[in-house]
């Protein structure tokens, strides 16, 4: 789950970690009383899920109150990067001397937490990654050994930061950020830009914070920051339903059992010349009210042309899910055509269940490459 940069910073604050203070607004009425209570200058900042806002036109100083009012009026509502602006953070101006970038993320490949550091902050870190690499310095954290002040130190030195005062706070924030990760179960932390100030104090200017969905039970604070509003739709059912699903940008929907057996159905669609539009799993089991909250998340998405049930029968039993399919085709209007692969336990059964039924718009396949490519056929 991705934060706003407001909530993330409220999780920086609570541990420790230097931002700016600032007010949340949706109108600018409230911009401006916001502005009111801060005092002085403001940067008025939308807050969006999306990064490059900056560049987007969705970030301004203003002057005073009034000023505030205005540039709220023009930043809600742009459209960032297919992103609408609903919320604004207002928050007290700081002056630059310097822009660092700093983060923490999983090295998945090294199964371990990573740091990157580097002077060159406030633009892309992929175009300081291509272009001047030795910029960048790159370091790994055993995850038993933790954050040692050795870490903050081979950070600082490879990055070049050499003024003492600058050195001791960047240690502070390096420890607390990952302390941060670790006690929020981030995925992703990221500062960018970590500022200095004319008056030498180092401080995070802007916030990335991902968390791991998978850990969310375990938070339930953040897990409330979840804007509703803003999320994809049919991500949202499937979450209620408790369907796992993934939207994907293409046309043909995806049905399975076990996230193996989608990886591969994703795979074969690509193969056959379509594109998957999800990627749902039902799991084990497998029961036809499963079939049914899948099927109803998946229709619901304007772009699914054609559906692509693949199921392989081993705890999951045919029968069942052809039930199943029979069920939600009497509950729901599917206008979709629908082809169905079964094979394992009681595939036979299920096949024979599916024939007697014999809906005009379903379709059965002996075999998952035939299925797909018939799938993609009829999803043109
Ligand atoms: P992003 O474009 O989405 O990454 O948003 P950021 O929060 O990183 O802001 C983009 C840029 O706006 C920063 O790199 C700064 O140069 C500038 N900016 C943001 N806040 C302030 C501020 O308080 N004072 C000044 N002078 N510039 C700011
Ligand atoms: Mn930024």
């Amino acid at each position: 789950m991705d934060l706003y940069e407001y909530q993330g910073k409220e999780l920086f604050g609570r541990f420790g970690i230097p931002v700016s203070e600032g007010r949340l607004a949706t109108t600018p009425a409230e911009a401006r009383s916001a502005a009111e209570d801060l005092g002085g200058q403001v940067v008025v900042k939308a807050q969006v899920l999306t990064g490059g806002r900056g560049k987007a036109g969705g970030i301004k100083l203003a002057e005073d109150p009034a000023d505030a009012e205005a540039k709220a009026a023009a930043i809600l509502g742009l459209d960032i990067r297919g992103h609408v602006v609903r919320r604004l953070w207002i928050e007290r101006a700081s002056e630059i001397e310097t822009e660092y970038y700093l983060s923490l993320t999983f090295d998945r490949g090294v199964k371990k937490p990573l740091f990157m550091f580097t002077k060159e902050g406030g633009m892309d870190i992929e175009q300081v990654a291509e272009e001047t690499p030795e910029a960048l310095v790159r370091l790994h954290v055993d995850p038993l050994e933790g954050v040692q002040p050795y870490h903050a130190r081979r950070l600082l030195y490879g990055a070049g930061i050499d003024d003492p005062s600058e050195q001791k706070q960047i240690t502070a924030i390096v420890a607390r950020l990952y302390e941060a990760f670790v006690a929020c179960d981030a995925m992703l932390c990221e500062v960018n830009p970590l500022i200095v100030t004319p008056a030498g104090e180092v401080k995070a200017l802007d916030s990335k914070f991902t968390v791991d969905d998978n850990a969310l039970y375990r938070h339930p604070d953040i897990a409330e920051m979840r804007d509703v509003a803003a999320a994809d739709p049919q991500e949202t059912l499937a979450r209620e339903k408790g369907v796992t699903y993934v939207k994907l940008e293409g046309e043909v929907g995806i049905l399975g059992n076990g996230a193996g057996l989608v990886m591969s159905t994703l795979d074969v669609i690509a193969l056959a010349g379509g594109r998957p539009a999800n990627f749902c799993d039902l799991g084990g089991g497998g029961d036809a009210e499963g079939v049914v909250d899948a099927l109803e998340v998946i229709t619901t998405d304007p772009q699914v042309k054609s559906i692509f049930f693949n199921i392989f029968g081993g705890i999951t039993r045919c029968d069942e899910v052809a039930r199943g399919i029979l069920e939600a085709l009497q509950r729901l209007t599917i206008s979709e055509p629908i082809v169905v692969r079964l094979d394992g336990t009681n595939a036979e059964e299920g096949r024979r269940l599916l024939a007697e039924a014999a809906p005009p718009n379903l379709h059965v396949s002996p075999t998952m490459l035939e299925a797909a490519s018939r799938a993609v056929e009829l999803s043109r």
